[in-house]
């Protein structure tokens, strides 16, 4: 029987709906990790983190898969380091708990990594971007509020956003340099993309995000631990970037007493 062109319409659009999925789950899961079954996008920073409405699927998110494929994240960001060695990112911070112990961390393995700053957290804390940049770990601006939907929004208004986080980074670590942007969720657009490109700022996706902030009702905290170490462990390769956050996660710098020293035996760990 033959179908009218309206319901092949209708049937391929279907197809290249269930392809986009599809694709949005592989952009920033690792093969390991695909057990998951759920979109890996980064959340927001706070602690809670409502579910928020999937955009509607469509031809970006075919095209999302393809480059996920070339090692390209969305909007042409970075998904890897483009040499062996595996870099680590924290993202949301500082956080007066959680950041001191990283630093603490890392100083100890003599690892350099990358911090994704909120601007407001920055304006509560600007002695730990003092010493973030004291360690020689590279800044990443991640926006004033940690703004999930600034890819969207005019040029100026996501320029005004990124110069204010900037400005309140320059305001605690004077002259320090701010080499990435990182929109929050991974939600890269060409615009913010652009934009960023306009201020001397690479846009930083990642290849591997352990889902750090997502704790599942009943999960403990060592079910927690364990589950971020092996999803770094199992999907880190050479190049990748490797998504966790340094804000509220407590879980997340106790599973890196595990991880680093791990990663260190099979990886040159690299700043940006
Ligand atoms: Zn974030």
């Amino acid at each position: 029987m033959r179908l009218p062109q309206s319901r092949k319409l209708l049937l391929f659009g279907l197809a290249v709906l269930m392809v986009g999925l599809a694709g949005r789950a592989f952009a920033g899961t690792t093969p390991g990790s695909r057990t998951d079954a759920k979109p890996a996008v980064s959340a927001p920073s706070a602690t809670k983190r409502p579910a928020k409405p999937k955009p509607s699927p469509s031809k970006k998110a075919v095209a999302r898969k393809v480059s996920a494929r070339k090692g390209v994240g969305p909007a042409g960001s970075r998904m890897t380091t483009g040499t062996k060695a595996v870099a680590l990112t924290f993202d949301d911070g500082p956080d007066p708990k959680q950041t001191p112990q990283i630093l603490k961390l890392l100083a100890q393995h003599h690892v350099h990594a990358t911090f994704c700053l909120v601007g407001r957290n920055v304006r509560k804390h600007p002695e730990l971007v003092r010493q973030i940049v004291a360690a020689g770990h590279t800044l990443c601006n991640h926006t004033w509020g940690h703004d999930l939907e600034l890819g969207k929004k005019p040029a100026a208004q996501i320029r005004a956003d990124m110069a204010r986080t900037d400005a309140e980074i320059r305001k605690a670590a004077p002259g320090a340099k701010i080499k990435y942007f990182r929109a929050p969720g991974g939600n890269f657009t060409p615009g913010v993309v652009a934009v960023a490109g306009s201020m001397g700022m690479g846009s930083l996706y990642w290849k591997v995000d352990p889902r750090d902030w997502d704790h599942p009702k009943g999960e403990t905290p060592a079910q927690h631990r364990a589950k971020v170490i092996r999803r770094v462990e199992h999907n880190t390769h050479a190049g990748a970037i490797v998504l966790s956050h340094d804000y509220a996660q407590p879980d997340t710098i106790a599973a890196y007493r595990t991880l680093v020293p791990w990663l260190k035996k099979r990886y040159a760990l690299t700043a940006l």
